[in-house]
């Protein structure tokens, strides 16, 4: 809806004021903004200034002049446009504060605000979710000998895989530094451990040679998941704890595996 044109008064029980104030409302909710035009007669330009008070743009005086109507709509097309072009900056501004600009993948404040959406759903609904956090082991070796550039590639590589290895629903993250975080709803341990897998194996699949000298072999990651069961309540940062947990014991137990648990090393939380 870009213009409403209104009577003042009008029967039933919402008058011309208040559509116009329900209108502006239902702009702060972020619906597109509305041109609001006033159609008056004469005799009630006294209520002009209550009616611009109420979010009102313009006023035309009945009996309604074509040419005046005409003035009016090219306004209203005007500040309308205006307002859809701030919208739009608003919109690519937040989608930018939330992105990670070297991987392209959700970034700290979006986990966080992510989360939160789906902790308070998982709490009312009483829905489950698994978090999976992966860290590229030895990437300091692998900075050190290729240099910052290539160490940058590498989160590149991994985050792809990530996006592309997730599933419909899944959502990926760069938690920080050479750390990502994936959030998967609706499932259970076991699950998540196989998705988890998937991924740690693609990236041991893309064969980027750490060598030479030591640690050999390829760029490979190791992950921790935690869960919330269904009805589960636990807050967001104990959930998180739990994943860094998992994710110290699969560093501890060799690096390049998935722990489901911070106390097992056994499947689901099995080694390659
Ligand atoms: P571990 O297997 O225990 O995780 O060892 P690690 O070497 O991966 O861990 P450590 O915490 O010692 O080193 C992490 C490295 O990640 C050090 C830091 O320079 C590098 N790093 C963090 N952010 C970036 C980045 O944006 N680009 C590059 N190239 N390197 C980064
Ligand atoms: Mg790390
Ligand atoms: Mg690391």
């Amino acid at each position: 809806m870009d213009a409403v044109i209104s009577d003042r008064a009008m029967p039933g029980g919402v008058d011309g004021l208040e559509l116009c104030r329900r209108v502006r409302a239902r702009e702060g909710d972020g619906g597109g903004y509305a041109y609001f035009v006033f159609l008056t007669a004469l005799g009630e330009k006294e209520h002009l200034l209550e009616g611009i008070q109420a979010g009102a743009d313009h006023y035309l005086t009945k009996p309604l002049d074509l040419d005046e109507l005409q003035v009016c709509l090219i306004s209203a097309a005007r500040v309308t446009a205006l307002h859809k072009q701030l919208n739009e900056q608003k919109r690519l501004l937040h989608e930018q504060a939330r992105k990670d600009p070297l991987t392209g993948l959700g970034n700290r404040r979006a986990l966080h605000e992510d989360l939160e959406v789906l902790a308070a759903r998982a709490r009312r609904y009483g829905h489950g979710y698994c978090t999976a956090l992966y860290d590229v082991d030895h990437f300091k070796a692998y900075n050190d000998r290729h240099g910052h550039l290539a160490g940058d590639e590498v989160l590149r590589g991994v985050a792809h895989v990530l996006a592309e290895r997730s599933r419909g629903g899944d959502a990926c993250y760069r938690y920080g530094g050479e750390e990502f975080l994936i959030v998967m709803p609706e499932q259970t341990l076991e699950s998540a451990w196989a998705a988890v897998d998937l991924v740690r194996r693609a990236v041991e699949d893309l064969r980027l040679p750490v060598g030479p000298g030591e640690p050999p072999g390829v760029v490979t990651v190791s992950a921790g998941i935690a869960a919330l069961g269904p009805g589960e309540h636990k807050r967001v940062d104990a959930l998180l704890g739990e994943a860094d947990a998992a994710l110290y014991r699969a560093k501890e137990v060799g690096r390049n595996r998935v722990v489901a648990r911070a106390a097992e090393s056994e499947p689901p939380c099995g080694a390659p």
